[in-house]
């Protein structure tokens, strides 16, 4: 249970069905999307811009920042995806991060994305 490595895929469009181990990375439509660490299957979508996580990926493996901050899900995960490898933050799930206040701002612009990728 849980995922502990990811594998970056560069995508062009997002596939309906995600995998577990995957992280999908579509520079064309500016998001990173995965399936929740954890294994609650939830789908995190995380938009590439200033305002939102910044990506390093060398071909082989993928860091990203900040950390990600799951507390719109029931299981309130939090963790670091640092060269492929999920790290799970320290900081214990009842404590919401700066990150996360942006992102909750966010969420409209958010909700539109998924449902605009997925064809909700
Ligand atoms: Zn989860």
């Amino acid at each position: 249970m849980g995922v502990k490595k990811f594998e970056p895929l560069l995508v062009s469009r997002v596939p309906k069905e995600l995998e577990t181990d995957k992280i999908y990375i579509s520079l064309e439509c500016k998001v990173i999307i995965h399936l929740c660490a954890c294994g609650c299957g939830e789908k995190v979508v995380l938009p590439i811009d200033p305002d939102g996580w910044e990506i390093s990926y060398d071909g082989e493996s993928v860091t990203l920042k900040p950390s990600i901050g799951n507390f719109q899900f029931p299981c309130r995960s939090h963790y670091w995806i640092r060269n492929n490898k999920v790290e799970w933050a320290d900081m214990p799930p009842v404590q919401i991060p700066a990150t996360n206040m942006v992102s909750s701002k966010k969420q409209n612009f958010w909700q539109k994305l998924i449902k605009r990728l997925f064809k909700l």
